[in-house]
């Protein structure tokens, strides 16, 4: 069953529930009240019959009784035996058929004929003319009710109709205005599915309600989408164009080799250094480029100090190359949750970055602040331009690409160190100038329970 009809199935049901249940209340309200006023009336009217009869013991009883007998009813008198002791008192002998008992004791019902019409009926014990006692029983047949109730009950199931069918309008209403932005979202997801599209819905209820929020919400997700497919196209391209440059070069070599390498010895030599460094080239790219596509999820994390960390990676580089490479480290240990592996290598990359750009000394402190454990690599190089200090953190993102070329840059560095960190819930910043240098700030969460 669609939404649609779900809902307006439901609030139309659940209006003629309620309907139903206040008419019928309202009926039998009525009815119970009408009939309660009647009998009292007539208990009332018996009480003066009983007194009547009582203050005028010389007056034949029949003649008293037919004086009290109702327009629309009765007066019997009824023995121990259950016997009328005097013929039914009544205008219309239609009335004689109720039925009749003797009783000691008082009774006020309402009860009904098999017409089903109403009928208000009293008994009363009364002393008779020959000393016994006896039942009076005094009937009203409630005609005028019985009209009412007719009446009532035709005004009711009129006023349900009525009132259902603005409720049945306002369900229709209450379904389009919910189920039209979900048509038009499912109808856009469509489209988007079909023809590998990225369309947006049109904001057109500004009440920033669920509907609202749920289309906005759709479009920003689209938007997201977009946006990182776009970016996993440029990757792919990006990717692709850096491999073809080795590639490329690796063949021509190839053939210079072919056509001329026997001949011509020194060749030999020089080919197979430029194929064997662009290999290695080929090879830092694709390692890279595995970095990048790796599950991060897949690391395990555990606790680990950054002090020997930190230390081990400046005396690799402090060994490898003839740079002079300052280490201050404020603490004795520094806890984070992390991975060592995937630490050492922004470690490495921040460094080998800072030996490439620079040809001064390096510095490389360790410190702690407000629960952050912070690492600050320093050179004096060539420094970053304002404007690219956002984009170096980019996929192949290169500022000078000749130059990065030369010193073996990818442009994946910086990339693959800001996806670790900021998978450790950390930062990382750059404070730059040109010709001064360039200072790169990494922020790790502290670990707070070891
Ligand atoms: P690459 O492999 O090219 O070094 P990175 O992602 O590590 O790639 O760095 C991106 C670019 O940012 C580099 O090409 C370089 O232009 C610039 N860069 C990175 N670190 C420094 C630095 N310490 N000093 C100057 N420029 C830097």
């Amino acid at each position: 069953m669609k939404l649609k009809t779900k809902i307006q199935l439901f609030s139309s049901l659940f209006m003629l529930l309620l309907i139903l249940l206040v008419n019928t209340s309202i009926y039998f309200l009525f009815y119970k009240i009408s009939a309660e006023n009647e009998l009292s009336r007539l208990s009332n009217e018996t009480n003066t019959i009983v007194e009547t009869l009582q203050a005028n013991p010389d007056v034949p009883r029949s003649q008293l009784l037919k004086a009290f007998v109702p327009e629309n009813g009765i007066i019997r008198v009824i023995d121990q035996n259950g016997e009328e002791l005097i013929p039914t008192i009544t205008k219309s002998e239609s009335y004689t058929q109720l039925a009749y008992e003797f009783i000691d004791h008082e009774k006020r019902t309402i009860e009904k004929d098999e017409q089903g019409h109403y009928i208000a009926v009293v008994m009363k014990p009364i002393i008779w003319e020959n000393g016994e006692v006896a039942t009076l029983q005094v009937a009203n047949f409630l005609i005028a009710l019985d009209e009412m109730m007719h009446t009532l009950f035709y005004v009711l199931v009129a006023a349900s109709l009525i009132i259902l069918i603005p409720t049945v309008i306002a369900g229709n209403l209450l379904s389009k205005f919910v189920i039209q932005p979900i048509q038009k979202l499912i109808e856009t997801m469509k489209i988007n599915i079909h023809d590998k599209n990225w369309q947006l819905i049109e904001v057109e209820n500004e009440s920033k309600d669920e509907l609202y929020e749920m289309v906005t919400t759709f479009n920003e997700l689209m938007r997201q989408l977009k946006e990182s497919f776009k970016k996993q196209e440029q990757f792919v391209s990006d990717a692709s164009h850096e491999l073809k440059t080795p590639l490329s070069i690796i063949k021509s070599y190839a053939e210079l080799l072919k056509r001329r390498g026997k001949a011509n010895p020194e060749l030999i030599t020089e080919s197979i250094d430029v194929i064997e460094q662009e290999a290695e080239r080929m090879q830092l790219l694709v390692n890279q480029l595995l970095d990048l596509a790796k599950n991060k999820q897949a690391f395990p994390h555990e606790p680990i100090d950054l002090v020997p960390l930190v230390k081990k990676v400046h005396r690799i580089f402090a060994d490898a190359y003839d740079r002079k490479i300052h280490l201050d480290i404020a603490e004795k240990s520094v806890l984070i949750k992390g991975n060592e592996k995937q630490i050492e290598q922004v470690v490495y990359i921040l460094l080998s970055n800072a030996i490439k750009y620079s040809e001064k000394e390096i510095a490389l402190y360790l410190y702690v602040k407000q629960q952050f454990a912070v690492l600050d690599v320093i050179d004096k190089g060539i420094g970053i331009p304002e404007e690219e200090q956002k984009r170096i953190f980019d996929r192949f993102y290169r500022i000078d690409k000749a130059r990065s070329r030369q010193t073996g840059g990818t442009g994946l560095g910086l990339a693959i160190a800001n996806e670790i960190v900021k998978h450790h819930g950390g930062t990382i910043e750059v404070v730059s100038e040109i010709g001064k240098g360039s200072t790169f700030t990494v922020n790790i969460p502290m670990l707070t329970n070891p």
